[in-house]
């Protein structure tokens, strides 16, 4: 399993077509956008719909518009997913997913888990102070890895994690050191009901797609290091990361797709693309306030220097 090889750096926006874009994920895809392109490089637009539940493709087309509408433009995918990767939604690529869980399955790192969440919640292990829970390994094997392959095909799947500590430096936010076992625990890497874990997901299309570097919200921060550890059991390269501090509502609580206010249906009804850029200027500390900017002179303004936690 090898990434392809490519001489450019390669940026990517990865949505999840749950909702309006809000001016979060704007503030995400611009920067991902001006560092791909500042680099010369490209930028790909992949469709994150795995979860069939929660994704729909109006989301997908209306994400799609308001990215036009902004003049961000992407080289591969996208919903008609042209590009040597295609297809461009997760949703079609599961035969992928599955390739790269047999090479995990075969290090003998993987179980099937029963737990329900309720199970989880009431287990022993410690609950972190943002709510995640760590999982107690109640499913795992009592013999240490390498598991033997098991008969059983229900249930989701887990991987597992050694006590060790996974090092990476982001862009933004400098050297991170994570235990998983301590932070999360052995994590799902597929579903009860068959669908493909984000990131199992992510770490095989990011691979596969050639992604060079990773610009998105510091709320993934922590599935950063999942990702490099799962990079590393699958002998590929991980991308450079760079997390960006959540930008809050004026009540100071994190913006969700369920808030309307600073969605893009509410914004672009009274503003131009060039005053949301200028809102993501000065949020991200491009430019000393948040006037109305360009997209050509935002690019040149750009530097990762600029850019404070
Ligand atoms: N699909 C994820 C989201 O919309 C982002 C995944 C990523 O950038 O790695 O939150």
């Amino acid at each position: 399993m090898k990434s392809p090889q490519r001489e450019v750096t390669v940026g990517r926006f990865a949505p999840s077509p749950t909702g309006r874009m809000h001016l979060g994920n704007v503030y995400a895809a611009v920067l991902s956008w001006l560092s791909a392109r500042k680099a010369g490089g490209r930028w790909i637009l992949r469709i994150e719909d795995l979860d069939p539940q929660r994704s729909k493709i109006e989301y997908a087309r209306l994400l799609e518009d308001d990215l036009r509408w902004l003049g961000l433009d992407w080289d591969e995918g996208g919903l008609d997913g042209k590009g040597p990767a295609a297809p461009y939604c997760q949703s079609e690529r599961s035969y992928i997913y599955k390739e790269y869980y047999s090479k995990l399955e075969a290090l003998g790192l993987t179980y099937r888990c029963h737990c329900r969440r309720a199970d989880i919640l009431a287990s022993q292990a410690p609950h972190q102070s943002d709510g995640r829970v760590v999982y107690a390994g109640t499913c795992r094997p009592a013999s240490a890895p390498p598991f033997a392959a098991s008969a059983d095909q229900s249930g989701a799947i887990r991987l597992y994690v050694p006590d060790s500590e996974i090092v990476f430096t982001d862009r933004v936010y400098g050297r991170q050191c994570v235990n998983l076992a301590r932070e999360c625990g052995d994590f799902i890497i597929c579903r009860a009901d068959g669908v493909w874990a984000y990131q199992l997901a992510v770490v095989a299309d990011d691979a596969a797609m050639g992604v060079t570097e990773v610009v998105r919200g510091a709320d993934l921060l922590l599935s950063a290091a999942q990702q490099i550890y799962l990079y590393g059991l699958l002998g590929l390269t991980p991308p450079e990361h760079a997390h960006l501090p959540l930008l809050c509502n004026e009540a100071g609580k994190r913006l969700s797709k369920r808030d309307g206010s600073l969605a893009m249906d509410a914004l672009r009804l009274s503003r131009k693309p060039e005053d949301i850029l200028g809102m993501v200027a000065g949020l991200a500390g491009i430019t000393p306030g948040q006037d109305a900017i360009s997209l050509a002179e935002l690019l040149s303004e750009f530097s990762w220097d600029k850019i404070k936690v």
